[in-house]
């Protein structure tokens, strides 16, 4: 089968002709229909995140149907349409029993560990394989499994309910399903703090009250919103000591701040002011689980979740076109996504 792999770090991608995948009983083989480029995929092919698997066909987005199903898996069968959650994990060390699989000791995640999307077809153990709903299509159910299913667990960390107020740090890929999510939540008013001239532009259209960081402090400019009261759920997506630091102080009594983003930086707070005398909470965020992608699903179909089709571009499954697509990711401040559409 045809597979784009990364065969060494800091090189382009390269076409490759590889062995079709063969499954064991617990398994599945997915025709990939489609497979999203991620910005992560260009820090593993930059060498900014490490990768130890080489050659590696990258690709943690997918979204295919069923080709063949391993005799000891029963809730798919071939030609059903699926989505793939990223992560493997074991199923039975004591994270995975307690449900929270994305600290598995044996986690591995496709695309990183194994190999991903950027192929026809993926191996893949039956339970991380969900049905695909008919309505939604594949470029949809591919690129809901990262950003928008992450911007879903940090809400749900958040414990955000109808009626909050949210601020988003960062509106990329994370913020833009943030945004849709905490209104499909019935989230009140929901402020989105940006820098960027065209990313702020844009949150209005989406729905949210944009912040322009430039203009003044985010924090005091949140405050002046609320009448002085600040926020009950904030989000951090930008991944800096700065907006971890707003991300905190701008929240209200009891309020609740999900940090999503990475960042090495130590951040600096007041632990009387911004913790203690309002009982905030402050609340790390690591990936999603399986489990949430049904909600989301409902979410995409309701039309909560939406991807305009003039967001959405496609490439084929062919090196140069998928390198032009990871030079240009990191530059992206339009939120138009580019999947991989694998011809048959
Ligand atoms: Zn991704
Ligand atoms: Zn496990």
């Amino acid at each position: 089968m045809r597979a784009v792999q990364l065969v060494q770090v800091g090189k382009p991608l390269e076409d490759a002709e590889v062995a079709l995948p063969t499954i064991g009983s617990s398994e599945v083989l997915v025709r990939v229909a489609a497979c999203g480029i991620c910005h992560s995929d260009a820090h593993y092919r930059g060498g900014i995140s490490a990768i130890d698997l080489l050659p590696l066909t990258l690709g943690h987005e997918v979204a295919g149907r069923i080709e063949t199903v391993g005799e000891g898996v029963t809730h798919v069968s071939p030609n059903d349409r699926v989505y793939v959650h990223y992560l493997v994990s074991c199923g039975c060390c004591d994270f995975c029993l307690r449900g929270h699989e994305q600290f598995c000791v044996k986690g591995q995640m496709i695309g990183k560990h194994r190999d991903g999307g950027y192929a026809e077809f993926i191996r893949i153990p039956g339970r991380s394989v969900f049905v695909l709903p008919d309505e939604i299509p594949f470029k949809h159910g591919a690129i809901m499994m990262c950003s928008s299913a992450t911007a879903l667990h940090a809400l749900n960390k958040a414990r955000v309910q109808s009626g909050d107020s949210v601020a988003i740090f960062g509106f990329g890929g994370l913020g833009f399903s943030a945004l849709q999510l905490a209104r499909a939540f019935g989230c009140r008013e929901t402020y989105v703090v940006e820098l960027n001239p065209a990313k702020l532009a844009s949150i209005t259209e989406a729905g949210g009250i944009a912040i322009d960081a430039t203009a003044g402090d985010p924090v005091q400019q949140i405050r002046e919103a609320t009448g002085g009261k600040g926020v009950d759920v904030s989000i951090e997506l930008v991944g800096s000591a700065i907006t971890m630091e707003q991300a905190v102080r701008c929240l209200g009594v009891f309020g609740r701040a999900a940090l999503v983003g990475l960042t090495a930086e130590s951040m600096s707070i007041l632990p009387y002011t911004d913790i203690i005398n309002k009982e905030a909470e402050i609340v790390g965020v690591s990936d999603h689980l399986a489990p949430e992608l049904s909600a989301l699903m409902q979410f995409a179909r309701s039309g909560a979740l939406r991807f305009p089709q003039d967001a959405l571009r496609s490439v084929d499954l062919e090196a140069a076109q998928i390198n032009a697509a990871l030079d240009a990711v990191g530059n992206s401040t339009d939120h138009i996504r580019t999947v991989i559409v694998p011809r048959l």
